[in-house]
């Protein structure tokens, strides 16, 4: 017979998932009820209350996609590209890459803004870019680049979208929650996240905010979306404002998980976990400098999330993350793309940002490093 799952005892700081608070697992375990009930129906008009203070917005098209982060990219690209369409993407990591892979699949023409990875996106080649493809109608950017550890300055390229009649779309995965984020006061028109990053919440939803000017480019679409489970349309008939008509099954108890987490988020308050982040960040890396190693991306642009460490040369990359996991069972994450055996990635994320982690992640790297 095949027994129940137990998980090890893990820490997590990786890249994402973040461990989640017993709090928000324990509201999982919650009696499941009936979507559409009027209960559930209460507590998603708070979900989209605490969404729009976790984005900073007024937004009335806020609400979580039923499907983890890349969802909210693809929900975000399926309603805001159309076929033919020229869209600059600004790629200075993976998740940069795969947005233009996305616009692609779309039946869009991805015109690259390319970065090193381990930069941030350059606004004016952004603007070069829209100068260039006058017919571009959207930009596409990752505001915390996970890959690479990288803040990019996204309110800076709204503005130079806007200044040529594009609008913005902006990953905001691992920054929800973690780095500032004003989605009205940077005038970002359309903005997906994920709820394992930095809301501490299991992975499996995706927040998505749309303003008016996104929802007018979706309402113009000459051709329906491909998509019929992302479609903003019909999703908007389940989430809106008005009486709720069926359109899929919600995952009922990660909406509680959720909305757990935004209360939870809403209580210690944004600017105050922007700060946690910050003050652990800073106490990590003073960390690292003592052990004499160094941080792979340059100051004024790191995550305070995501940390990238160089490795050192003639250290076995794979070998300490894997004595971190059995020893001291920590995981942490591996470099990605062109930084693969290059840097560890060290998340403190959420409610993970802590003291305590930040120590025990440095007694762990202290050890495995000594051999
Ligand atoms: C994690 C992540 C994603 C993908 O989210 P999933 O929940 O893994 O699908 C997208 N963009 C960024 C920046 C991420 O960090």
């Amino acid at each position: 017979m095949t027994r129940s799952f137990t998980p090890p005892a893990r820490v997590l700081l990786g890249p994402g998932p973040s461990d989640v608070p017993a709090r928000v697992l324990l509201a999982m375990a919650r009696p499941t009820i009936g979507h559409l009930d009027p209960a559930f129906i209460a507590m998603m008009e708070e979900v989209k209350a605490l969404l729009q203070y976790a984005f900073q917005t007024r937004n009335g098209a806020t609400f979580p996609i039923s499907a983890p982060g890349s969802a909210g990219m693809e929900a975000c690209l399926a309603n805001l590209v159309e076929p033919g369409e020229v869209v600059v993407v600004c790629r200075n990591g993976v998740f940069g890459g795969r947005m233009g892979d996305l616009v692609g699949r779309l039946g869009g023409v991805p015109v690259f803004v390319d970065s090193p990875f381990g930069e941030a996106v350059d606004p004016d080649q952004v603007a070069s870019a829209l100068k260039a493809h006058k017919d571009a109608r959207l930009v596409a950017c990752v505001h915390a680049e996970t890959s690479t550890g990288v803040l990019s300055d996204v309110r800076a390229i709204a503005q130079v979208a806007h200044a040529h009649g594009a609008l913005v779309a902006v990953d905001a995965v691992t920054a929800l929650g973690g780095v500032p984020l004003a989605v009205d006061e940077w005038e970002l028109d359309a903005v997906y996240a994920g709820t394992q990053k930095c809301l501490s919440c299991p992975p499996g939803l995706a927040p998505l905010t749309f303003n008016e000017r996104a929802l007018a480019k979706v309402r113009a679409r000459s051709h329906k979306t491909a998509s019929w489970f992302l479609d903003l349309n019909l999703l908007m008939g389940y989430w809106g404002a008005g009486g709720r008509t069926y359109h899929h099954t919600a995952p009922i108890n990660m909406l509680y998980a959720l909305h757990e987490a935004l209360v939870m988020l809403e209580e210690e308050g944004l600017e105050a976990s922007w700060a946690r982040h910050r003050v652990m960040h800073e106490r990590f890396v003073a960390g690292i400098e003592a052990l004499g190693l160094d941080m792979a991306v340059a100051p004024a642009i790191r995550l305070p999330q995501l940390n990238s460490v160089s490795v050192p040369s003639g250290v076995d990359e794979a070998r300490v993350r894997r004595r971190l996991l059995e020893e001291w069972g920590i995981e942490i994450g591996a470099g990605l793309g062109e930084l693969a055996g290059r840097v560890w990635r060290i998340g403190l994320m959420g409610a993970g940002s802590n003291v305590r982690n930040v120590n025990l992640c440095l007694d762990a790297l202290r050890a495995a490093l000594a051999g």
